[in-house]
């Protein structure tokens, strides 16, 4: 039921979706200055009930890969049901819990309780560093958010001995105010006991302060291939969720395409977002992706039944508009099934993975 070859079909022929986005909340603590999702930062009222989302999961088919995203989406007390209505009717394989670690008093008895609760699915949990000490605090307009960070990662890593299903990791935004000190806090995520990942995210959308994303792409590149020889290096761990070694195969691809896509300032591959990626924010507005703000339509007005949105012709309309535009942007997570899906990126993530530490051609 939660096996992720069931999806291979979607390489061929792309209806239903099998990556879904859900903004639980636009509540947060902290105040970046580089957050994409700052115009919708309000005060939490008319967020979708746990009883709303039951229905709405209960019309959607099965997901590979279920996100949730925000806001801080552990400032939701009913996290632990919302997560289990979509585990119970999409049998999700991975689902991602991304979180600023500024509150460990929340985030620990709530991603316990999700691993109990959702023991067939991998769950990732992403602490966000984007700085060492100080540096990270600053970034984040955030007094005091790197010692709570690592207060929080050191207990789901504690949670991590007993829950085989938790997997974590450490995302880190790239910015200009962070793009000269990545080899610092790639050197301090390396030593962090526990971590199975570090992903670098290059700041997108509309932040409140667009300095923030004059980045250099040269020293984003520098950076992510530091990643990849850690990693190549054995100097650097991989999740242990299986299929793990194919998803980071896929980062290594997905990080070069990134580079180039920017670079380049055009789209490289077509982008499956709206055919098999949706995001649903906190008031039930479904669109394609976290960037675009065209509406398919809103899961409240249509009875709580996704399809009925999905397919609707509103839908289409925006579906045609991606494909007519081609737009490009270097949203990390449309990456990942844009390159797995796509039948012609077979042999790069191949490649990849052939030379990840522990396969035979790597070995030899
Ligand atoms: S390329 Fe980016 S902005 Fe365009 S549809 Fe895909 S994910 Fe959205």
């Amino acid at each position: 039921m939660f096996s992720s070859l069931k999806y291979l079909p979607s390489i061929f022929y792309k209806r239903d979706p099998l990556q879904f986005t859900f903004f639980v909340t636009s509540r947060c603590n902290s105040r970046c200055p580089f957050c994409f999702y700052w115009q919708d930062r309000k005060a939490g009222n008319d967020e979708l009930t746990v009883e709303e989302v039951e229905k709405i999961s209960a019309s959607m088919g099965n997901l590979l890969w279920l996100l949730f995203s925000g806001g801080e989406i552990f400032l939701r007390r009913d996290l632990p049901d919302l997560v289990e209505a979509f585990y119970r009717n999409t049998h999700p394989v991975i689902i991602t819990l991304p979180t600023n670690g500024l509150a460990p008093d929340l985030i620990v008895p709530a991603t316990e309780e999700i691993l109990k609760r959702c023991p067939e699915s991998a769950v990732v949990c992403k602490v966000s560093l984007d700085g060492t000490g100080d540096d990270h605090d600053r970034l984040r307009d955030t007094p005091g958010s790197f010692e709570k960070a690592l207060e929080t990662w050191e207990q789901l890593r504690r949670l991590g001995e007993r829950y085989d299903n938790l997997q974590l990791g450490i995302n880190t935004v790239f910015c200009r105010e962070n793009q000269d000190e990545m080899d610092r806090i790639i050197d301090f995520v390396n030593t962090l006991p526990g971590c199975e990942t570090h992903t670098i995210s290059m700041v997108r959308g509309n932040p409140a302060d667009t300095v923030y994303k004059e980045i250099d792409l040269e020293k984003y590149r520098r950076a992510v291939l530091r990643l990849e020889k850690d990693l190549k290096g054995g100097n650097a761990k991989m999740y242990h969720f299986t299929l793990a070694r194919l998803k980071t195969a896929q980062d290594l691809v997905q990080r070069r395409l990134i580079y180039e896509t920017v670079r380049q300032g055009r789209r490289l591959l077509p982008c499956y977002a709206g055919r098999i990626g949706a995001v649903m924010n906190e008031v039930g507005d479904i669109f394609p992706c976290e960037i675009l703000t065209d509406k398919m339509g809103n899961v409240r007005e249509s009875g709580y039944d996704f399809p009925k949105v999905f397919f609707s012709e509103q839908a289409d309309r925006v579906r045609a508009k991606i494909n007519n535009t081609k737009c490009y942007c270097s949203h990390e997570c449309y990456f990942v099934t844009n390159i797995l899906f796509n039948p012609l990126m077979c042999g790069q993530v191949i490649r990849q993975y052939l030379e990840l530490p522990g396969t035979s051609r790597a070995a030899s």
